[in-house]
């Protein structure tokens, strides 16, 4: 899932400026999964600015990111000056697309993909690639949960079975040593990954994909 994390009141405030009308807008999917932007917290945002003397409603949708799911804003935007959103970055671009002349504040930081680990813990892991070879690795991504993203092998840093850079994570590599040779695939260790093809990546920009057979 995608998560978020609401942005600082003090930072939202200076976003929305002098604007009065404001719509806070949750999502349904993923940021209420992780708690930063679904119904409960667009109530309860709405109502801080309330005290705060702006005229504050909320609305949630089922998903920001979907034009058919944003459609029937039409006449909630109408009334207001500006539309703060709860939705990851995608949601606040639909929203912007189809409001053009409404400004659409982001409430939250979108920070990764991640999944919940625990009871109110999330953690990275996936940053997206475009070119998944998490089997090679035994299921665990070296690309997200390695912090140099290291591909052949560990970078040695690590103590106790956890990552130098971060210390308060596993080691990638342990990880993936645990798993193969829990599954007597150690050999795969010593296949020598070429380097990464990255341009299916976001560093080659925008990114987009077709499926002709779905099109219209
Ligand atoms: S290899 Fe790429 S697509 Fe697969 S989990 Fe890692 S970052 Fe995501
Ligand atoms: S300690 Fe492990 S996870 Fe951290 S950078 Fe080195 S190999 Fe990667």
């Amino acid at each position: 899932m995608i998560i978020g994390e609401r942005k600082p009141v003090k930072e939202i405030l200076q976003l929305i400026g002098d604007r009065k009308k404001i719509l806070v807008l949750g999502c349904g999917t993923c940021v209420t999964v992780c708690l930063s932007g679904g119904e409960k917290e667009a109530k309860e945002l709405a109502s801080l600015l309330r005290i705060k003397k702006y005229q504050a409603s909320d609305y949630t949708v089922e998903r920001q990111c979907e034009p058919e799911f944003i459609r029937p804003l039409d006449y909630r935007l109408k009334e207001v000056e500006a539309v703060l959103s709860l939705a990851c970055g995608v949601g606040v671009q639909a929203l912007a697309d189809r409001y053009p002349r409404t400004p659409v504040f982001p409430g939250l930081n979108t920070t990764f993909l991640g999944m919940p680990v625990e009871q109110g813990r999330w953690e990275e892991r996936c940053g997206g690639c475009g070119q998944c070879i998490v089997h090679l690795f035994g299921g665990t991504c070296p690309v997200t949960r390695c912090a140099k993203s290291l591909l052949n092998g560990p970078c040695g840093g690590s103590k106790d079975g956890k990552c130098e850079v971060k210390p308060d994570r596993d080691c990638a590599w342990q990880l993936i040593y645990d798993r193969l040779k829990l599954q007597g695939r150690l050999d795969a260790l010593l296949e020598i990954q070429p380097p990464k093809d990255w341009s299916p990546s976001r560093h080659g920009g925008h990114r987009k994909m077709i499926r002709e057979d779905m099109l219209l």
